[in-house]
């Protein structure tokens, strides 16, 4: 198995060991640099078509073994969620792993199986992959020079260019909402920076590649496990890592930067779901029900119930909205529009187009005829 001694082994090639230390853009490119690896080394060496989404797809087929719903379209299943801003339970399936409260549009909860069904939404491709290369140089001498500024500045770009990349990695909010994906890029830029400057946070990154290193594989592909014996220790390191991580990024304000002002402890599953996503492949059954239970990304899962809802149309994209009875604000998961649903719809005055205009908004341009919309003044 010399390609995974290579992989994973290989920590003096690019792409492994020297990027460590990104925070959470660090657990999206171990988990998907692996993969890709995994995947393109096993293509090459078996001749077999094997792509990244077929190894996925064995995640998502985990996550169906975990839950039980193989036999019933997904969408018919709602996560138990309840809201922290307004108690409200989730009752409408979300489209994304993002999800919205139905009553207020806070981000409630991650849907960890949601995430899973879309693997290959975190893989940004060459265009990124340039970009990274194209900024080591100053990002490595921003670090060797202790030069937070700069080095604050090139995440900011590096994750700004992500996001355009992989909408579907984000929140659908980022699509649309500019100063959501403003807010967003600065969250995750100032995880990366304050990781980064942080000399215990790298004495963790750094047993966390060596824990890597000593993972050993079982089997042939596609049925390739981690060792339970040699992933657990490289979980644990990660494990420590993600505490002592929310912990200074905490100290630091950083939580507080959230776009969604999402509380620590969903901040931290959506954390968590990364590193999960990443190693669930490579996991036997057992070890991989237990990390999703450990990792508090299982949840409880309630076949979705005949909801009587009214159509509302989404000011951002005119798409239709189910709204609930006693809704004030819902985010259009087609384009990520807060709206405001608690108001009455408006006619525009051109085409005579039903609108909720979004949260904070009184003139639009038309989602249908592109003319000027104004909210009624009462
Ligand atoms: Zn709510
Ligand atoms: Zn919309
Ligand atoms: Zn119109």
């Amino acid at each position: 198995m010399s390609f995974f001694k290579k992989l994973f082994g290989g920590s003096e090639e690019e792409g492994q060991g020297k990027e460590q230390g990104q925070g959470l853009g660090d657990l999206i490119k171990q988990a998907k640099a692996m993969q890709e690896q995994f995947a393109s080394q096993v293509q090459q060496g078996s001749q077999q078509n094997l792509d990244v989404s077929q190894l996925m797809a064995q995640a998502t087929a985990n996550m169906e073994a975990l839950t039980g719903q193989t036999a019933e379209p997904r969408a018919q299943f709602v996560k138990k969620t309840n809201c922290h801003n307004c108690g409200g339970a989730k009752t409408l399936p979300p489209k994304t792993a993002y999800v919205y409260c139905d009553f207020c549009g806070s981000l409630t909860d991650y849907d960890f199986q949601k995430a899973c069904e879309n693997p290959q939404s975190m893989m940004p491709g060459p265009a990124y992959e340039q970009l990274i290369r194209d900024t080591n140089a100053d990002a490595q001498l921003a670090r060797e020079t202790k030069d937070r500024d700069k080095f604050i500045e090139i995440q900011r770009r590096l994750f700004d260019r992500w996001i355009e990349l992989c909408p579907n990695a984000v929140s659908p909010r980022a699509k649309r909402d500019e100063n959501y994906r403003k807010q967003l890029v600065e969250y995750m830029a100032q995880t990366a920076t304050v990781n980064e400057f942080d000399e215990k946070y790298q004495e963790f990154a750094a047993q966390v590649t060596k824990d890597t290193m000593g993972i050993k594989w079982q089997g042939m592909y596609p049925k390739m496990t981690a060792e339970s014996s040699t992933f657990w220790p490289l979980y644990q390191t990660v494990k420590a890592q993600l505490e002592y991580s929310y912990g200074i990024l905490k100290a630091n304000g950083v939580l507080d930067l959230h776009p969604d002002q999402a509380p620590e402890d969903l901040q931290r599953r959506m954390t968590w779901s990364m590193f999960c996503q990443g190693w669930l492949p490579t996991l036997g059954p057992e070890d991989s029900e237990r990390m999703i239970a450990d990792a508090g990304l299982k949840g409880e899962y309630t076949r979705m119930e005949p909801v009587e809802t009214t159509v509302r149309h989404c000011g951002g994209c005119g798409g239709e909205m189910h709204m609930l009875k006693g809704a004030k604000v819902m985010i259009c998961e087609e384009c990520g529009t807060k709206v405001d649903v608690g108001n009455p719809e408006v006619n525009c005055k051109n085409c005579a187009g039903m609108i909720s205009f979004p949260v904070g908004v009184n003139r639009l341009q038309c989602p249908y005829c592109t003319s000027e919309a104004q909210r009624m003044s009462w």
